[in-house]
């Protein structure tokens, strides 16, 4: 006899547990199952866990702003102890500076307004008394360290910047995923580690369950892929690619970690700083250093995967320069080491770098995919629709033509579970980066 749940969820990321834990509290008995030893061992491991809001279009905005609620509110949300602590938010703000070049920060102000997200708009003179360790210049656009026009004096001035407070990052993504596991097996969910799924099983046009490496099967009315940047393989296990118009692919992507100039207190006075006019983002780390990303700036060029178990998880010299020598322009002080430091993981990015939350054409095939690099601030915002649409769907809801509408949790806005569309058409509002 196989063992039989009301849902198996494919990982046990951030994203993965968050569903278990919102289809607990619905009733539904359900197993995650994932390949590595522990929750959140994926690509969830490795993201620089930035809670910020400044997304492409309404939708983006609005779910990235609900999600600054669970994440102020974690113990309480997680309601049951766990016996590792909690992940903390660190609530250091946002500085998303502006650049005359740059579109993103226009419509950000606009989103803001639209959503009610509340900000400030900030003069250079207040961003320098602020975060004094800036320079102000401006270097639109990114450029590449081996194009001499690198190292041009900047010949005008930043306008400013928005700055949110409610922004910030989670101090431990591993715990993070470990909380909502441990949350959704107090009411009952199973999680099985060290199993990987090598086939959906399908009849009728119906998902019957999985089938393991070991040859186990397991059964259920509904399977969730969130199976990070594996997404697309387990869409092609389930048939479904060619239905879909959007698609998955794995992307590479490095995060480097510097120190801090010795008269710059990070915790103290660090922010989380968006700074399209070079072409990165960095935040405050522990023991007075920065973590230092990229918002991918048109000149790099993009490493895409296509086998997500077979990547070059060692730092590159090259990403490296690039990015931590864009940071030094913006932290002229910044002491940049001679050995590169850092992390290499893989973004599961859509076509148009907005997620996918969606069923699919197979009944009770389901899934939250394509996140972009930029999703695991909203993982407990999109655990909370994705089970609203896994029930709304399991009980006839004809989501694809009538698109589930989901009140949420802490602000009351609804979010159109429609524009995570899988058949939606590419969506030109995008920034087609990780700013989503
Ligand atoms: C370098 C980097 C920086 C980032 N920075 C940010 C940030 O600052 N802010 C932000 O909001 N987002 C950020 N992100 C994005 C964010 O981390 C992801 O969107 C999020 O973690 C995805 O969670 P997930 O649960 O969907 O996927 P994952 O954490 O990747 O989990 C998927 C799981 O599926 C399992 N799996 C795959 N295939 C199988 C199989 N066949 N059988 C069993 N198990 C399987 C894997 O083992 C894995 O554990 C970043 C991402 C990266 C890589």
């Amino acid at each position: 006899m196989n063992e039989r749940y009301d849902a198996i969820i494919i990982g046990t990321g951030i994203i993965g547990a968050a569903i278990a834990f919102e289809l607990a509290k619905l009733g539904y008995k359900t197993i995650n199952v994932d390949k590595l030893p522990a929750a959140g061992y994926g690509s969830t491991s490795n993201t620089c866990a930035i809670v910020r809001a400044s997304y492409s279009t309404w939708d983006g905005v609005a779910m990235a702003y609900e999600g600054f609620s669970y994440w102020n509110d974690w113990e309480n949300y997680i309601g049951v102890p766990d016996e590792a602590g909690f992940a903390k938010y660190i609530n250091c703000g946002t500085l998303q500076l502006k650049s005359q070049g740059d579109e993103h920060w226009r419509k950000t102000v606009a989103l803001y307004d639209a959503v009610g997200v509340s900000y400030e708009e900030w003069g250079m003179d207040k961003v320098r008394e602020r975060m004094p360790v800036l320079s102000s210049g401006s270097f639109y656009p990114p450029k590449r360290p081996e194009d001499d026009a690198f190292w041009d004096e900047p010949e005008s001035e930043l306008l400013g910047a928005i700055y949110t407070s409610e922004s910030g990052y989670v101090s431990d993504p591993q715990l993070a995923s470990r909380n909502l596991a441990t949350a959704a097996e107090a009411l009952g969910s199973r999680f099985r580690y060290n199993a990987e799924v090598t086939e959906v099983r399908r009849s009728d046009g119906s998902v019957t369950g999985i089938t393991l490496a070991s040859g186990e099967q397991i059964d259920a009315p509904v399977v969730v892929n969130v199976a990070g940047p594996h997404s697309f393989v387990i869409n092609e296990m389930a048939g479904v690619v060619d239905q879909m118009n959007i698609k998955t692919r794995a992307l590479r992507h490095e995060v480097h970690h510097v120190p801090a100039p010795a008269n710059y207190d990070v915790a103290e006075l660090g922010m989380h700083v968006s700074d399209a006019d070079v072409g990165t983002y960095f935040r405050p780390e522990t023991g007075n250093n920065i973590l230092v990303g990229s918002e991918d700036p048109e000149c790099d060029p993009k490493v895409w995967v296509e086998d997500p178990d077979v990547f070059d998880a060692t730092v590159s010299r090259d990403a490296w320069d690039a990015q931590v020598l864009r940071l030094a322009r913006r932290i002229t002080e910044l002491p940049v080491p001679a050995q590169p430091k850092g992390v290499v993981d893989l973004y599961d990015v859509s076509d148009d770098w907005i997620p996918i939350y969606d069923r699919s054409s197979l009944d009770g095939f389901c899934m939250a995919i394509g996140t972009s690099g930029n999703q695991f601030k909203n993982a407990p915002v999109a655990g909370y629709c994705m089970a609203a649409l896994i029930d709304a769907v399991e009980h006839g809801r004809d989501h694809d033509n009538d698109p589930v509408l989901v009140e949420q949790r802490y602000k009351g806005m609804t979010l159109d579970m429609g524009f995570y569309s899988r058949n939606r058409e590419i969506n030109p509002e995008s920034s087609f980066s990780v700013n989503g």
